[in-house]
């Protein structure tokens, strides 16, 4: 099947200045290094890594919202990384983001009507009856009452400021929406809430996304596939049956280990493999040869720490980096 969004080789360095006044010099930071991924139509990629992987740069660049370093981005067959800001418009229709923040990624000085109508007005609606009448439609679509208009996001839960952002990312009918850890600032209660409305948008409207978390829990439910990000690199990418049931990389394992386990007999066992991945994840200013996570792997060999492992399809569609796949 032909990807709806296919990133090519992509990174993102950012050059980072180091050093005291004598000694100052400029180095890049590989926020995203060479990532090669493709969504299908309709499905739900999650996307996990630990805070400081590049998971959401690279979010925010499968939609240019953050400019490549290197590398293509097709959105639909055509290039998005070399689009003028004429046609980038018109193409950024079809690619929204629903973003982790619900507090602050809402102006707290618009009406929510004003917030939804924003991105039709930008891209050439009238504030007008009919306009005003897709505001209304978006709050029912999302669970909102057609009063919450003129309130204003203060006057919200998180679930519900996060409903709002939802409306405003889907009322442009994309068909991409990029959802940036959308449920990482809700309460545990209400996360279930917003992942379900997600599902359920996604089947009414046809939809397909990219869903980053920070861990596998979260996005067990909702995701088709699942890849695992680790220091701007994306280590495996599965069915979220093969991914769970049967990870091949030991970082995807240490991170299948942390999801919280309901079984007490279980529980023991995941706790014993979750001290296997001890220490913090390293700076990507300065990224450990070889592959970047023999520091903290169980199983790491001479050759981790010279040799980048190549990506290997070891079982169809299941796809790794790792010396001991090969
Ligand atoms: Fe561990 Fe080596 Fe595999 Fe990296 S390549 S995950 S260090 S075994």
């Amino acid at each position: 099947m032909k990807p709806l969004v296919e990133a090519i080789a992509v990174s993102k360095h950012y050059a980072v200045q180091t050093g005291g006044f004598m000694r100052r010099q400029t180095i890049p930071l590989r926020a995203v290094d060479g990532v090669n991924l493709r969504i299908h139509p309709g499905e739900t990629l999650g996307l996990v890594g630990e805070s400081g992987c590049g998971k959401s740069t690279l979010g925010r660049m499968l939609i240019r919202l953050v400019p490549t370093t290197d590398g293509t981005i097709l959105f639909d067959g055509t290039d998005i990384t070399s689009l003028g800001p004429k046609e980038l418009r018109a193409t950024r229709r079809g690619m929204q983001i629903v973003f982790q923040d619900p507090f602050g990624a809402l102006n707290p000085r618009m009406t929510v009507e004003d917030i939804i109508m924003e991105p039709l007005l930008i891209h050439g609606a009238r504030a007008n009856a009919e306009t005003r009448t897709k505001v209304t439609d978006m709050l029912g679509l999302v669970g909102l009452p057609a009063r919450a208009r003129e309130r204003f996001p203060h006057e919200f839960s998180g679930g519900q400021r996060q409903r709002v952002g939802i409306a405003r990312a889907l009322v442009l009918h994309p068909r991409f929406v990029v959802c940036d850890e959308p449920v990482s600032a809700l309460d545990v209660s209400v996360q279930a809430q917003i992942v379900n409305l997600l599902a359920d948008l996604q089947a009414e409207l046809g939809l397909t996304y990219l869903f980053i978390a920070h861990d596998l829990g979260v996005v067990k439910h909702i995701s088709t596939r699942v890849a695992v990000m680790y220091l701007g690199k994306v280590v495996e990418i599965a069915d979220k049956r093969a991914l769970y049931d049967a990870p091949l990389h030991p970082y995807t394992q240490a991170l299948i280990a942390a999801v919280p386990v309901a079984h007490p007999a279980l529980r023991a066992q995941a706790r014993q493999q979750r001290q296997r991945i001890a220490g913090d994840i390293p700076s990507a200013l300065h990224p450990p040869s070889g592959c970047r996570f023999h520091t903290r792997c169980p199983h790491v060999m001479p050759v981790c720490k010279t040799q980048e492992p190549a990506v290997t399809e070891p079982v169809p569609g299941h796809q790794v980096a790792c010396h001991l796949i090969g």
